[in-house]
């Protein structure tokens, strides 16, 4: 008798845990955007890992129903990597916020670019600290002043896609926090993407950022109500590199992204901004014999002769 294929249901992905998130906060859409990429990918709750850093954002593995971690403050990213390493059957998400990403754990974020794990990563961008009361993140611009901040921000706000592209990320994107349906696109074309997908959200925070709103990214605020996000693929943009042994094209795509991700104010590109396909950290450990092709956790115990290891170890 044929077994039954179980079919996941967008509810089987959800925690029976109730958020206390601020009502309106943009981190609502991002958590629903992920269940509904992994309901796309049909990826059984049991076969993904989800991990955090610290803030809002840091709540996230709490509500949803998979393997979960909520990790330390900037040090998200070493813990995906020793995740999908020990077990590289999980599909691996790490999310944390822009603070907890680009300031204190910048170098992570970087040196995890240029590694290429398999792992998908989800930066809730809303350029407060707003779990410590709004102060300003690294994405704030400068000049900028938020409600609880007694001065303009003085230091300028950094380029998440454009050090992405840099550090070597091979997927890049940005989404919209209340745009869930092309937000799940995004994600779920990030976690099929073999490599380090990175998608930096632009969320809102109604309780700290009174700048960046829902009303001023859909152009509410302008006499014409012309939105400022556009969708990087209605533009007619080509994100991906079709000869990766080309290093000319990858330059000349990386160049493009970068180039188009400066793009900000008047007019602001969401959307997959570079891919391409190149070999992943787990491909280069396996071909130095390094990583083996059954997960560590799945692999029998006993498979292998550790007396010669027990004997240096003495
Ligand atoms: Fe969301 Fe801002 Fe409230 Fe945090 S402080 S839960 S980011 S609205």
């Amino acid at each position: 008798m044929a077994r039954e294929v179980k079919v996941y249901e967008v509810k089987d992905y959800r925690a029976d845990i109730d958020s206390d998130w601020c009502p309106g906060c943009g981190d609502f859409g991002i958590l629903a955007a992920i269940q509904q990429a992994l309901y796309r990918l049909q990826i059984p709750p049991h076969k993904v890992a989800v991990c955090s850093g610290i803030g809002c954002s840091g709540k996230t593995p709490h509500y949803l129903r998979a393997y979960g971690f909520h990790t330390l403050h900037g040090r998200v990213l070493p813990f995906a990597t020793g995740l999908k390493l020990a077990n590289h059957g999980l599909t691996v998400i790490a999310v944390g916020g822009d603070g907890d990403g680009y300031g204190i754990g910048a170098g992570y974020f970087i040196n995890a670019g240029r590694r290429n794990v398999d792992f998908t990563y989800i930066v809730f961008n809303n350029e407060v600290y707003g779990l410590t009361k709004g102060q300003a993140a690294p994405t704030l611009p400068r000049g900028a002043k938020t409600k609880s901040m007694p001065e303009e921000n003085v230091q300028q706000g950094l380029n998440p896609i454009a050090l992405a592209v840099g550090a070597g990320y091979t997927f890049v994107a940005r989404g919209f926090a209340l745009d869930v349906k092309h937000l799940s696109e995004l994600i779920a074309r990030g976690i099929a993407h073999r490599g380090s997908a990175f998608i930096d959200v632009l969320q809102t925070c109604p309780t700290y950022n009174d700048i960046h709103t829902r009303e001023w990214y859909l152009g509410l605020d302008r006499p014409e109500k012309r939105p400022r996000l556009y969708k990087l693929e209605e533009a007619g943009f080509d994100p991906v590199v079709t000869d990766p042994e080309d290093p000319e094209e990858i330059r000349a795509k990386q160049i493009s992204a970068i180039a188009k991700s400066y793009e900000w104010g008047e007019r602001i590109p969401i959307g997959v901004f570079y891919q391409v396909e190149l070999p992943t950290f787990e491909d280069n450990l396996r071909e130095k014999g390094i990583l083996g092709e059954v997960p560590l956790a799945e692999a029998d115990p006993f498979s292998r002769d550790v007396t010669e290891l027990v004997e240096a170890l003495r």
